[in-house]
């Protein structure tokens, strides 16, 4: 993810026909909103920086500690303020009026430091009845980072994130399950026993009040594609409706939803220790022709306690013109990894999107910002949809999964996502509803999940606390994703196992403009239509439902055998007796296991089902 607290700054951009008049001097004015611009940029510069020594990665930058950092955002600020304040309402250009609103609005969500999804306050406030909105957010958050970052599983703690990743591969059907309900103390803070108080329920109703009065994520959302919130929620459904028809009908346990689908995860798990992230995320943008160490991008991977409880991306820097020649945007990307694994992989790749897409934009310094949530989301998806086919598989890690089942683990991801976005669309709409009997209606109805209202599985993610309504740029986003993931591959051809243009192509069409353009003209003029949904609903109808059954304990054969399949001959194990199948144009060797142990990385088949 993005950093959450940049704003949405299409609509305030947006040129009122009056401002374009010529005027006496527009040029002159045109120096003095410049001299402040280059002001600005040093302020967002010290904010930023700021920013990157609270989150614990550094403790100097350029020489100064945070206290002269701290003296001189303070300094600047003032002045930026006044100077802001000064500027002639009139006889400016239409990009100067632009600017200077986008200076306004930027400035306004600065904080001059603190740590990003670290905040000081503590989750047991969260139970205080008299916290409301926003405050009450501040403390979800921080339940996150003081629970969610250690959970007890097996007598030991693992972090949110390892969590996640479990459910996908552990094939054990109780360690499953007991991954799943680690979760049980983050719930209860979150929501409490889903009382009508509790304060996930005040928090949200909260939020909708205030979306009410200033929008919400979901209405920028709806703005940023041209359509209404009215539009979102059909599309939303329509996403569901095609995973619900291309998934099977057979209901699954909540704490087995990610496994069934995580096939793939399990067949390249092993490949892809936790040191190996960082290698192959390097090389596929290499490949891309985007070198992420010569951009000096600041990586901050490993757990620490008070570390934010997610990945996220946010500027150290901001490029801008020196001396006549571009100081490139330095962009940090931070992460709680403890393991490896396909999906951590998926979500590198995802920040490291984020940091191509900030380090791509060229312009002056008013618009060297995030663009919208939602096209900055969706981008980031378009390089790291690619971890999941064969191809990019074969090339970066030296083993693929079947494409189907690779494409099943993606969409599975993908479809929680409008799951949550469904979600929080509804519950800021009508804020008094019961958010597990919500929760369950939509995956069970959808996602074939066993309904379970009494518990609060839907808060396992930050952004639900830290800004309600922002999973739908994840949601919604994936529209965009598949959209441009398709326009780029015919514009440019294939890019999952790289190729050089695409970042200077990219860049040209889609990033360089940075805050300035807004993400619905921007769309349109790259797809020379309006966004659909089609692209998507294709690729998730073309899903088939999987036959071959990937729980350990419906594999097991008569002699109370299991049955296993992965896919190169396995070296370490005696017991295997291979048998080669070819499925999807990979060898598959199945073999046959004395040991009930877990087998991570090894999914288990019937072995008929694999002919
Ligand atoms: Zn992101």
């Amino acid at each position: 993810m993005k950093n959450l607290l940049s704003l949405s700054l299409a609509c305030s951009l947006l040129l009122s026909p009056k401002s374009i008049s010529a005027d006496a001097g527009p040029m002159a004015n045109s120096k003095k909103v410049s001299a402040v611009e280059y002001l600005y940029a040093d302020v967002s510069d010290a904010n930023s920086i700021l920013g990157t020594i609270d989150s614990g990665l550094l403790s100097t930058y350029r020489g100064k500690d945070r206290a002269a950092w701290e003296q001189f955002y303070r300094e600047k600020r003032a002045k930026l303020a006044k100077k802001l304040e000064r500027l002639p309402g009139s006889g400016l250009s239409g990009g100067d009026i632009r600017a200077i609103a986008a200076m306004r609005k930027q400035m306004k969500a600065f904080t001059g430091g603190g740590a990003l999804f670290g905040p000081a306050a503590k989750c047991q406030d969260a139970a205080r009845k008299d916290i409301a909105y926003p405050d009450l957010n501040s403390s979800l958050v921080a339940c996150f980072v003081e629970i969610g970052n250690s959970l007890n599983f097996e007598g030991n703690k693992i972090n949110r994130v390892s969590a996640l990743d479990l459910l996908h591969e552990t094939s054990d059907p109780g360690r499953r399950k007991a991954v799943f309900f680690a979760f049980v103390p983050l719930w209860q803070a979150i929501n409490g026993s889903n009382e009508p108080d509790s304060p996930y329920r005040r928090m949200i109703a909260g939020a909708s009040a205030q979306a009410a009065k200033n929008g919400s994520e979901i209405d920028n959302a709806a703005r940023d594609i041209g359509i209404d919130a009215a539009e979102v929620e059909r599309w939303l459904v329509q996403i569901l409706d095609a995973w619900r028809e291309s998934s099977g009908d057979t209901m699954v346990e909540p704490w087995d939803f990610r496994f069934e689908a995580g096939q793939a995860d399990r067949l390249l798990g092993t490949y892809i220790p936790r040191e190996s992230l960082q290698p192959i995320n390097q090389r596929y943008y290499r490949d891309l022709g985007a070198d992420l160490e010569q951009m000096g991008t600041l990586y901050d991977l490993f757990p620490r306690p008070e570390k934010a409880a997610l990945a996220y991306t946010e500027f150290v820097t901001h490029g801008r013109m020196v001396n006549g020649a571009w100081r490139p945007t330095v962009a940090r990307v931070t992460a709680p990894y403890e393991r490896g694994g396909l999906f951590v992989l998926n979500e590198l790749v995802h920040e490291n999107g984020h940091v191509v897409n900030i380090t791509a934009i060229r312009n002056r310094p008013a618009f060297v910002e995030w663009p919208s949530d939602l096209f900055a989301e969706a981008f980031a998806d378009v390089p790291s949809w690619s971890t999941y086919e064969p191809l990019w598989q074969r090339r970066y890690i030296g083993h693929e999964a079947p494409e189907q089942l690779s494409l099943r683990a993606l969409y599975s991801v993908v479809v929680l996502d409008v799951a949550w976005s469904l979600f929080e669309l509804r519950m800021l709409r009508a804020p008094l509803t019961d958010p597990n009997a919500l929760w369950t209606e939509i995956t069970s109805r959808y996602l074939h999940i066993v309904p379970h209202p009494e518990l609060s599985w839907w808060a396992v993610r930050v952004q639900l606390a830290d800004l309600p309504g922002y999973m739908v740029n994840y949601g919604l986003g994936a529209i965009l994703t598949a959209e441009m993931r398709q326009h780029i591959s015919e514009a440019l051809g294939a890019f999952d196992t790289g190729n050089p243009r695409w970042y200077g192509w990219v860049s040209e069409h889609l990033l360089r403009y940075g805050s300035e353009r807004d993400t619905r003209t921007l769309m349109q003029d790259f797809l020379g239509r309006p966004v659909s949904p089609q692209a998507l609903l294709e690729h998730i109808h073309r899903l088939k439902p999987v036959s071959l059954h990937a729980t350990g304990d419906h594999s097991t054969d008569s002699a109370g055998l299991l049955l296993f399949c992965r896919p190169t001959v396995p070296q370490d194990s005696p017991s295997f007796h291979h048998k080669d199948h070819s499925l999807h144009g990979m060898d598959i060797f199945c073999g046959i296991s004395r040991y009930r142990n877990d087998v991570r990385g090894f999914p288990l088949f019937k072995g008929t089902d694999l002919t």
